[in-house]
C-alpha cells in the first residue's frame, strides 16, 4: 500500500492514509495531491479537520457507585430478578425502562440485579420483568416453611401486613326471655 502522508494548510501533520483515500478525497476538492524533494506523497487538506468529538460519556463511577448505596438502602442486597444475595461486586444498576427508551435514570427507574439477570431480562417489559420476579418469589416461598417465609419476605423488604386481631363478635347477654329458652332446647335438641 502506497503511503499518503497527511498535512493540513498550516503543514500541522496528522495519521498517514492510502493512495485510494487521497485520490478521493482530492477528487471531492477537499484537498490536493503534492510530492514533495524526498519523493514523499502529500494530501494537503483544504481546510483543517474539525477536531474529533470526543466520546460519549459513560455516567462516572462515583455516579454508579452513590446509586448502588441509596438502591442498597432502599431494596437490600437480593437481586431483583432471581432474589438471591448479591455482593458488592456483583451489583450492576438495572433500569426497569429501558435505557434504549431513553429512560431515567433516576433512583424511581433503578433496582440491583446480577449481570446475567440483568441483561437475560434486557428485551422485556416492565410487566414482564416484575413477572419474573414474581415467579421466582413464589418459588422462594413455596420452598420454605409457612414459619420461615415472614422472614423471607422481611429480608426482601417486602411489607407483610399484621394480622388483625379476630375480634370474636360479642356474646349475646343471657337473658330468661322465653324466646332463647326456647332456642336453648332447640340446640340442645
Ligand atoms: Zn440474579
Amino acid at each position: 500500500m502506497t503511503i499518503v502522508h497527511v498535512k493540513d494548510p498550516n503543514g500541522k501533520p496528522y495519521a498517514p492514509t492510502s493512495i485510494e483515500r487521497a485520490t478521493e478525497c482530492a477528487s471531492k476538492g477537499r484537498g490536493a495531491i503534492l510530492f514533495d524533494s524526498d519523493g514523499r506523497i502529500w494530501l494537503e487538506l483544504a481546510c483543517a479537520p474539525p477536531p474529533s468529538e470526543p466520546p460519549p460519556k459513560s455516567p462516572p463511577s462515583s455516579w454508579r457507585k452513590k446509586r448502588i448505596i441509596r438502591l442498597r438502602e432502599r431494596d437490600g442486597d437480593h437481586c431483583f430478578y432471581c432474589l438471591r444475595l448479591m455482593t458488592h461486586e456483583q451489583m450492576t444498576l438495572e433500569h426497569l425502562l429501558s435505557r434504549r427508551l431513553k429512560a431515567s435514570d433516576s433512583l424511581e427507574n433503578l433496582v440491583l440485579a446480577h449481570r446475567v439477570c440483568n441483561e437475560n431480562a434486557g428485551h422485556l417489559s416492565i410487566a414482564e420483568k416484575v413477572r419474573i420476579r414474581e415467579q421466582r418469589l413464589i418459588d422462594l416461598l413455596m420452598n420454605h416453611a409457612p414459619q420461615q417465609r415472614l422472614r423471607v419476605l422481611k429480608e426482601l423488604r417486602i411489607p407483610v401486613p399484621t394480622a388483625k386481631k379476630n375480634k370474636s363478635p360479642p356474646k349475646p347477654k343471657k337473658t330468661h326471655h322465653p324466646t332463647a329458652i326456647t332456642q336453648g332446647a332447640y340446640l340442645q335438641s
